[in-house]
């Protein structure tokens, strides 16, 4: 009897939403002034470069990571003022992090809610793992639709609501009030609420402090805005006991000696990585003036390192960059709301003008 061929071995063996499904698609980028995925533009100055040579040369990378998991745990609990009672564990990206809370929450018929646009991550994460994702579009400004998100709470009940603040990719945060009755409704209901601060070195406002008295939020992390985006690190704090359990589906040794000694290594040079994220914001506040002059440009407000942009044409605009040599991401058809949107990561002031000067001779 002759063997089947890969291709049906596939089909029987591969899940038919995985065969049907695109994998997370990654622009090419060679040769290009990279504005596309909310890089940190700046490397370490040479000497700390070379002194974080030195220290990863001294890892033990024989063994497995335990003592630089807890080492790491306790720097960063520090770093963010972790509130008393609650506690933090690390996961490989935070891309890792959202992966583990589908598992964990999957209890039967568990629903997934989201605002839209959102992050990517969480519908993927929730298909993959099997939960429901129910996503609410935002009003046209992009804020939350409080009333919608309050009517999809009492409906669906979800276990598990992420809230990004600020949102990628529309850079804003939502408003306050708005965040608190949907942490409200959820609270009298038994859901989790997860608040994604992937953008916090950049924002004015964080949920960390509040989270202390609201024992069914949790607040993620990561550094790869921070500046470590190739380290792979991210973060979840929340009360202990359910940091506790949702501990329990992480893979022991997710996070490797040399993603946590770099990351230690950034934490005690946090003071080089606040001057970067200084001149970013102003980078940013820059970039705002500059946009808002262009004829027919309208960018919208941002509290993260990547500003919104609507143009008059954005497949022109982004396929005019490109040509121009400046990557960004074109983002119009992720969701209606995002019609004729660009999305501009904030880079070095040397990268930001060339940005300017692509897209006003690509309009
Ligand atoms: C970039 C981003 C993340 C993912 O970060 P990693 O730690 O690199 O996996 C999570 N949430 C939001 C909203 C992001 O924009």
């Amino acid at each position: 009897m002759s063997l089947p061929t890969l291709a049906d071995r596939i089909g029987r063996t591969i899940r038919q939403d995985v065969q049907s499904t695109h994998g997370y698609a990654i622009q090419p980028s060679a040769g290009l002034v990279k504005l596309d995925a909310m890089e940190n533009p700046f490397r370490l100055p040479p000497e700390l470069q070379a002194e974080l040579g030195r220290r990863l040369a001294r890892v033990a990378i024989n063994r497995y990571p335990v003592q630089s998991t807890v080492d790491l745990v306790a720097a960063l609990s520090r770093h963010v003022a972790l509130p008393a009672g609650c506690k933090l564990i690390l996961g490989n990206g935070s891309d890792e992090l959202i992966d583990l809370l589908s598992v964990a929450c999957n209890v039967p018929g568990a629903v997934m809610l989201a605002p839209l646009p959102g992050f990517v991550m969480y519908e993927m994460s929730a298909r993959l793992r099997g939960l429901r994702f129910v996503g609410v579009p935002l009003t046209a400004d992009f804020d939350l639709d409080e009333a919608a998100m309050l009517a999809a709470i009492e409906q669906q009940r979800p276990a598990l609501t992420y809230i990004a603040y600020p949102n990628n990719p529309t850079a804003n945060l939502f408003s306050e009030t708005a965040i608190e009755r949907i942490v409200d409704a959820i609270g009298h209901q038994h859901g989790l609420v997860v608040m994604d601060e992937a953008y916090q070195p950049f924002s004015s406002r964080s949920w960390m402090q509040r989270m202390a008295r609201q024992p069914h939020v949790l607040v993620m992390r990561t550094l790869s805005k921070f500046g470590l985006a190739g380290v792979r690190l991210g973060y979840l704090c929340g009360h202990a006991a359910l940091v506790d359990e949702i501990d329990k589906v992480r893979p022991p040794y997710n996070v490797s000696v040399l993603n946590a000694e770099a990351a230690l290594f950034a934490l005690d040079h946090a003071d080089e990585y606040a001057r970067q994220a200084a001149l970013l914001k102003s980078e940013r506040a820059r970039l705002q003036t500059a946009l808002r002059a262009l004829p027919g440009v309208q960018p919208f407000p941002s509290e993260a390192n990547m500003i919104l942009v609507r143009v008059p044409d954005s497949r022109q605009v982004f396929e005019g960059m490109k040509a121009r040599g400046v990557l960004v991401k074109h983002i119009s058809g992720l969701h209606p709301l995002l019609a004729q949107c660009l999305r501009l990561t904030v880079g070095t002031p040397e990268e930001n003008d060339l940005m300017i000067a692509a897209l006003k001779e690509s309009l």
